[in-house]
This record gives structure tokens, C-alpha cells and sequence, in this order.
């Protein structure tokens, strides 16, 4: 049992919310891998905000550095998600707002 992804990938929260965007390549020949490429986008559970972009390369490894577009943790940098209060779950640093 081989298991081919093609195409677009899409995961949804709980509540029915796109959770995460992106693709798998198309498949070509015997050199597909099966592995992701391009950008995949992380949300949040309103379904909209954009909390984190990884970009992946031919071959399924990173592009570049995973983004934030909510911020990262100036102590740990874990990527800043919504639902933070006022401190890092991570380290416990204090967030600013
Ligand atoms: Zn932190």
C-alpha cells in the first residue's frame, strides 16, 4: 500500500476552520517523492490569521527559515500565536502587546 499526496493539501480545526494551506508537487515519473514544495501556511482557529509560513524546497527540506507573521518570542522564538496571554507558553517570557 503506497500512499501518493498530489496536490493540494488541506487541514481544518476543530470548529471547521481551515488550519493549514499548501501543496504537494505534481507528480512526475519515478523522481516524485512525495514530498511537500513550495509554501505551506499555518492558521489560526478563526480559519484567517496567518501565524506561520514554512516554504519548503524540492526535495521536502526547508527553503528558508519558517516565518511568523504574528512575531516570535524575543527569548525562545517560538512563533506567536493568538491565543497567548501575556507570556511565552514556552519559556515563560513576558510578551509584549
Ligand atoms: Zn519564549
Amino acid at each position: 500500500m503506497t500512499s501518493k499526496y498530489e496536490g493540494d493539501s488541506i487541514t481544518y480545526h476543530e470548529n471547521g476552520n481551515l488550519r493549514s494551506r499548501g501543496a504537494y508537487p505534481k507528480h512526475e515519473g519515478k523522481s516524485y517523492d512525495g514530498k511537500k514544495e513550495g509554501p505551506f501556511y499555518g492558521y489560526e482557529e478563526d480559519g484567517e490569521t496567518v501565524w506561520m509560513i514554512v516554504t519548503y524546497k524540492k526535495g521536502g527540506s526547508r527553503a528558508k527559515p519558517d516565518e511568523y507573521p504574528l512575531g516570535t518570542c524575543d527569548v525562545c522564538g517560538e512563533g506567536r500565536r493568538l491565543n497567548w496571554g501575556d507570556s511565552c507558553p514556552r519559556c515563560g517570557a513576558k510578551i509584549d502587546k
